[in-house]
């Protein structure tokens, strides 16, 4: 049983103001194995205080200073990475080789952040003027609990490759986790107050991180409806703002595609990370005409995704992070089957065998309209559905028809067929024959999928605002 008491604030361990105790979960067995103290606003004030002193300093140092500073994060969140990867399993329930990934991610963020500042020029002119790329302040740096030490270095590698200090509110539900990166963190000898870590409620203390008037930016990972709570809170300060929000990607089969490979494809896009993943590729769209051939191969596939222990190797599908969470998948797989989509693989319950934990069966649904609740709302979970389209055309036109824009897939044995369909499909990245990440390029949502973008210099820009010099010689 873990007791974290402790927050992160300029550069020292403190207890915090907060006195709620939050308990911690294994999803796998639903059973406590922790309790965190929250943060409040109180100190989620003293951590802003903190950044916005170290700004002063911080923000002047050279890009040798940051490249070190970002060296010795990485080697220090590298050296812990047995620890993170037993975390990861334990709190959150990510299968072995998805947890041995997400620890891997963690340090490469870092490595990336630096490669791009080690090319960056933060002086360029324009016509008379010399415009200088200046860091914007505190970042208030709030993420989700799916990807936990990714998100944290991620945000936090930029933000301090820009030049600006931060105040990190993590998941609540994640606090294992991050005590963990807290730990390297400061062992990473980062002047104090550059980074200030306060784990607590978002209603408390991200709401006083995103109204604060001493916080430049923010840069929020999470749900769509808090993104949006976010961008009015910081309107009346004008803070600069990154919301990497939900999806409800498309899978695009095309006719010609061979389905003994797009099939594992688009359930692998579809599971991923369990299935709590704001890329995962949830709406499947299949050509009408290899429907039926289509369906079989998908539907077995499906049957045959392994939902079970973490610990396994063999486990494709996790636990749930919550009872919530757990609820919330459920109840999708209720609507889908009472607005009359056909079920094909998996249905209500725990997967066989399965007495305890917040396990849920992967699901399939053929028959989808794109008007259905399944194919328009964000599920979070292992659930996809297969919907039918005539022609390219209608393919685009169901692919595009979501208030979300962050990920779409195309699969096709015509890589010259699958590009112009990407030209024509609004989203933030379209994947073509691969889910293959790649760092250099940035990384966000059309429409209600967020604002702006992260990764690569995209990234490393939405922590900084150009200052144009004038009268100054070249
Ligand atoms: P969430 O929006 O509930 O919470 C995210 C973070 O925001 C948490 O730290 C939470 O405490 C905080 N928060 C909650 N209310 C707040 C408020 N009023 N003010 C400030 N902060 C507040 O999301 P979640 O349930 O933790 O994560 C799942 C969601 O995240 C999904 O909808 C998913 O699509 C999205 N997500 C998006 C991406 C992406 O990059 N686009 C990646 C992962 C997850």
């Amino acid at each position: 049983m873990q007791h974290i008491d402790r927050i992160y604030i300029d550069g020292a361990f403190v207890t915090p103001h907060g006195e709620e105790w939050f308990d911690l979960y294994n999803p796998a067995s639903a059973e406590v194995i922790g309790k965190v103290r929250l943060a409040d606003e109180t100190d989620a004030r003293h951590a802003i205080a903190a950044a916005k002193r170290a700004f002063a300093l911080y923000s002047r140092t050279s890009k040798e200073e940051r490249l070190a500073i970002l060296q010795r994060m990485h080697d220090a969140v590298e050296a812990r990475e047995d620890a993170l990867f037993d975390a990861i399993i334990e709190e959150y329930g990510a299968p072995v080789s998805r947890a041995r990934f997400m620890v891997k991610h963690a340090t490469s963020v870092i490595q990336e952040a630096a490669k791009v500042l080690r090319d960056y020029d933060f002086t360029r002119r324009a016509g008379a003027a010399e415009v200088v790329m200046q860091p914007l302040g505190v970042a208030g740096l709030i993420t989700p609990w799916n990807s936990n030490a990714g998100f944290i270095c991620g945000k936090l590698a930029a933000a301090l490759a820009a030049g600006c200090t931060a105040v990190i509110k993590p998941s609540e539900m994640s606090a294992m986790q991050t005590r963990i990166v807290t730990e390297a963190l400061h062992e990473a000898r980062v002047p104090a107050g550059v980074i200030n870590i306060v784990t607590g409620r978002g209603e408390t203390v991200g709401a006083e991180i995103s109204t604060h008037p001493d916080v430049a930016k923010i840069s929020f990972t999470g749900s769509t409806v808090v993104g949006k709570t976010i961008l009015r809170a910081g309107a009346e300060t004008l803070k600069r703002v990154t919301l990497e929000l939900g999806g409800k990607s498309p899978m695009i089969v095309l006719d010609d595609a061979d389905f003994a490979q797009a099939v594992p494809l688009a359930i692998q896009a579809g599971f991923m990370n369990s299935g709590q993943a704001c890329i995962a590729g949830t709406r499947i769209l299949v050509p009408q005409a290899r429907m039926a051939e289509f369906e079989e191969l998908a539907r077995a596939e499906v049957a045959g995704t392994r939902a079970g222990d973490p610990r396994d190797p063999k486990t494709v599908v996790g636990p749930m992070v919550s009872q919530k969470q757990w609820e919330r998948v459920q109840r999708y797989i209720r609507i889908g089957i009472d607005e009359g989509a056909r079920l094909l693989a998996g249905g209500e319950g725990r997967p066989e065998g399965i007495g305890r934990g917040w396990f849920v069966r992967p699901t399939l649904f053929g028959g989808v309209s794109n008007d259905m609740t399944i194919a328009r709302e964000e599920i979070f979970g292992p659930v996809l559905s297969i919907i039918g389209y005539r022609d390219i055309e209608e393919a685009v036109a169901i692919a595009n028809d979501t208030n979300y824009g962050l990920q779409a897939y195309v699969v096709s044995a015509d890589p010259a067929r699958a590009h112009a369909l990407a030209a024509r499909i609004e989203a933030g990245r379209v994947l073509v024959n691969t889910l293959a990440h790649e760092p250099a390029a940035p990384f966000g949502g059309f429409k209600q999928s967020g604002i702006g973008r992260e990764s690569g210099t995209f990234g490393l820009e939405a922590f900084l605002e150009p200052k144009s010099i004038l009268g100054v010689a070249a």
